[in-house]
């Protein structure tokens, strides 16, 4: 199948296959890793091993902890405003949309937040320039999401927030392409996207950050719980974990995230420019400025037009086309898996359905 589907989504079919070899009998262990101890050897270089490829490939400080947890980026909504937030100390928030919403309505559950930006007159079909993001001095910390998975809107480069430390959702586009990890306090993405398969979910926080978390807050919810225990204070998503371990030694041998980047680029440009030279037939909803290069979203001037594209891509192939229930419309979702012969296909076939719509 042509996989566009926005997660969890498209794995490299190299890593399928591996884990398939070694599903049954995990390294002559004579068992599968799944039913393997998380205090047995094996699983802590399973654990160990993922770590530090994410080290390696986003160049992570030594003052940094990497964090493999359960509950998702929906969780992190939480526990960030609930380790982080000091007293008389807002969160700031860039709202750009859906996913920032949702952890704006977290935090506002645990204390006091403010706006630091907002696209929301713009119906988020772009994310703001870095002169419009007004922090106040005094915030616990500035939240952004990296990238828009359902608006299809992505950060060019990050603000500068001092000695504001800079939070940011990175679900939807975490190596995709490089980052300075010095740019930021906390670093967080569901797996499920870019990573591996869902249950896990990644936490890059600077080590200062999570020393004074609130004496209250339960042990189950602190980071510096899971940062002591090397993510195994409870039972971890072993499998999971041992799958992200699989893409990131993927990711290595395509040559690192410079390389992805590049792959990327040129996966999306053959997509955005069916969009844009189609004389309006499709209309790319993000402004160009703010375009994602991991969620493509557009529209054609009609739902039923819509639809039947939908339908006649499904026929051909094509999985995961209709755009997210929200907001309608068309999305493809591009992420590092995503092969480029599925995006000249798709690209291809949007040209076949306009010559034969337009
Ligand atoms: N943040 C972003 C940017 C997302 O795209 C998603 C999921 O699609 C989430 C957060 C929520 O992730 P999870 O389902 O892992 O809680």
């Amino acid at each position: 199948a042509y996989n566009f589907n926005a997660g969890p989504a498209a794995l490299p079919l190299e890593v399928l296959q591996q884990a398939q070899e070694q599903f049954v009998d995990y390294q002559g262990a004579g068992m599968s890793l799944m039913e393997m101890s998380h205090r047995s050897n094996l699983y802590e270089q399973v654990n160990n091993e993922a770590q530090a490829l994410m080290r390696e490939l986003l160049g992570i400080p030594d003052n940094y902890k990497v964090l493999f947890l359960q509950g998702g980026a929906s969780q992190q909504f939480a526990m960030i405003p609930m380790n982080l937030m000091r007293e008389g100390r807002p969160a700031a928030f860039v709202q750009t949309g859906a996913w920032a919403g949702k952890a704006i309505k977290e935090a506002k559950l645990i204390g006091e937040t403010v706006i630091a930006a907002s696209t929301e007159s713009d119906n988020f079909n772009r994310m703001p320039e870095l002169s419009e993001i007004q922090v106040p001095d005094n915030a616990s910390y500035l939240h952004l999401t990296s990238n828009e998975t359902i608006g299809g809107t992505q950060f060019a480069e990050y603000p500068d927030t001092g000695a504001v430390p800079l939070v940011a959702d990175m679900s939807s586009d975490i190596l995709s392409r490089p980052i300075d990890v010095n740019q930021f306090g906390l670093i967080y993405a569901g797996a499920q996207k870019n990573l591996g398969p869902s249950g896990v979910t990644v936490v890059i926080v600077r080590e200062d950050l999570i020393a004074e978390s609130p004496k209250s807050l339960p042990v189950i919810f602190r980071y510096d719980t899971h940062a002591k225990q090397n993510s195994l204070y409870n039972t971890p998503p072993s499998f999971s974990v041992y799958m992200v371990g699989l893409v990131l030694k993927w990711i290595k041998s395509q040559g690192g995230v410079s390389q992805i980047q590049q792959y990327n680029a040129n996966k999306t440009k053959l997509i955005y420019d069916v969009i844009d030279q189609s004389g309006g037939f499709y209309k790319g909803v993000a402004q160009p400025g703010s375009r994602s290069v991991m969620n493509l979203t557009f529209r054609m001037q009609s739902e039923e037009l819509e639809k039947l594209f939908v339908k006649q891509s499904e026929q051909e192939g094509f999985v995961g086309l209709k755009g997210h229930r929200d907001v309608g419309g068309l999305r493809a979702s591009t992420y590092n898996a995503v092969p480029l012969e599925s995006c000249q296909a798709l690209a291809q076939f949007m040209a076949d359905f306009q010559k034969r719509n337009g």
